[in-house]
């Protein structure tokens, strides 16, 4: 590996695979993690976001694969001896003991002197906000207070990497939205890695410099959250993260699409003439105006009030059902013209099964992959 890599990356799986008996949880994960970012496993339940980190923390082997921690391979290093702390959906935090052991916990087992234990402890409440809470015991804080202080036991150790499985899970929306800002503050101040696992996509757009989004054990998206909401790759991305029209169409040429009736100008191209794609226009981006006035007429079906907007469902002439987001209401049964403009108009593979069809019935969709 080059110099240049070892500085940049602190964490690398490479060709990773992980079997349960019959079971494939992950097929074949390659992913770099930059020192000092925050990066995101995000997916559906069962994905392999936790198997991902447990392997990486060390409390799971890969089946095949190495995993490289600061350029060295550390698949036979146990978990204490990795420069990684895990904090738990599960705070698991010792009921018996005080606030201040707790924290202090992973410095005792390192045998240091109880001034810089001291030192160390109220530096870590002071970070996470609970100064003066020593001497509390666990079972008197909120379930906030205690993730913080599971933070905080995490950190006391000056991991190079944190791993955060679903930190924030147990706590009611408001406390968890107030985590999230307080937990990216954090992560900018003590300037460290984070490598965090949750199934919230707004969680996930919020905190992240770097979202990878997992499905059925295979990375399908790694970028920024802009990146991953403004360009899906496939329906998968575009369906998990946010609300999409994903409409069937044609590309006619470079930079022209077909979908919906309709030939749109758009600013993708390298998808060839006239193959089948899949158009993804987020319901935001869809303007209403009068009718004949739009690229495509229609009739709206339903309004509903979200606090923001209106979300409206447009039944156009040709027969797709467009999903609407707008401050302006357009009333049930109203005719509508509907506009895109091409940078809104984002252009993405037919999903691989799919092609695999229209190709001519291979039923291995990997057939086609190539
Ligand atoms: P969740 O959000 O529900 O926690 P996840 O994305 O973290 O899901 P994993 O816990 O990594 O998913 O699980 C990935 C797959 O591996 C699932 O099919 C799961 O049932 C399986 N799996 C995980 N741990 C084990 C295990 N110890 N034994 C057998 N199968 C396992």
């Amino acid at each position: 590996m080059s110099e240049k890599n070892r500085s940049e990356n602190i964490i690398e799986l490479v060709n990773i695979r992980k079997e349960f008996d019959d079971n494939v949880a992950l097929k074949n994960l390659n992913l770099n993690v930059r020192r000092n970012e925050f990066l995101t496993l995000l997916g559906p339940s069962g994905c392999g976001k936790t198997t991902t980190l447990r392997m990486i923390a060390g409390f799971e082997q890969p089946t095949s694969g190495q995993i490289l921690c600061n350029g060295k391979c550390i698949n036979d290093v146990p978990p204490y001896l990795r420069p990684l702390n895990t904090v738990f959906q599960r705070y698991a935090l010792f009921p018996h003991m005080s606030i201040y052991e707790n924290i202090a916990f992973g410095l005792r087992l390192k045998k240091k002197p109880e001034s810089y234990i001291k030192e160390r402890v109220s530096a870590m409440l002071n970070l996470v906000n609970l100064n003066g809470f020593e001497k509390r015991s666990i079972e008197s804080l909120s379930g906030g207070q205690q993730q913080r202080i599971a933070i905080a036991r995490a950190l006391v150790n000056e991991p190079e990497v944190l791993l955060l499985d679903e930190p924030l899970g147990a706590l009611d929306l408001k406390m968890r939205q107030g985590m999230q800002m307080e937990l990216k503050d954090m992560q900018r101040r003590l300037g460290i890695t984070f490598i965090y696992v949750t199934h919230d996509q707004e969680e996930a757009l919020t905190m992240s410099d770097t979202i990878v989004l997992i499905n059925e054990g295979e990375i399908q998206q790694m970028g920024t959250p802009e990146d991953i909401y403004n360009e899906p790759k496939n329906a998968f991305v575009a369906d998990f993260i946010g609300e999409s029209n994903i409409i069937d169409g044609t590309m006619v040429k470079d930079f022209v699409v077909h979908f919906s009736g309709a030939t749109f100008s758009c600013v993708d191209s390298g998808f060839g003439e006239d193959n089948p794609v899949e158009v993804v226009v987020r319901p935001e981006d869809v303007q209403l105006v009068e009718k004949e006035k739009g690229q495509i007429n229609g009739v709206v079906q339903s309004v509903v009030f979200l606090g923001v907007h209106y979300e409206m469902h447009v039944l156009c002439d040709h027969g797709t059902d467009w999903l609407v987001h707008s401050t302006v209401m357009s009333p049930v049964g109203s005719e509508v013209g509907i506009c895109v403009t091409p940078e809104n108009i984002h252009i993405m593979e037919k999903s691989r099964k799919a092609v695999a069809v229209d190709v001519g019935g291979a039923d291995d969709a990997s057939e086609v992959e190539a």
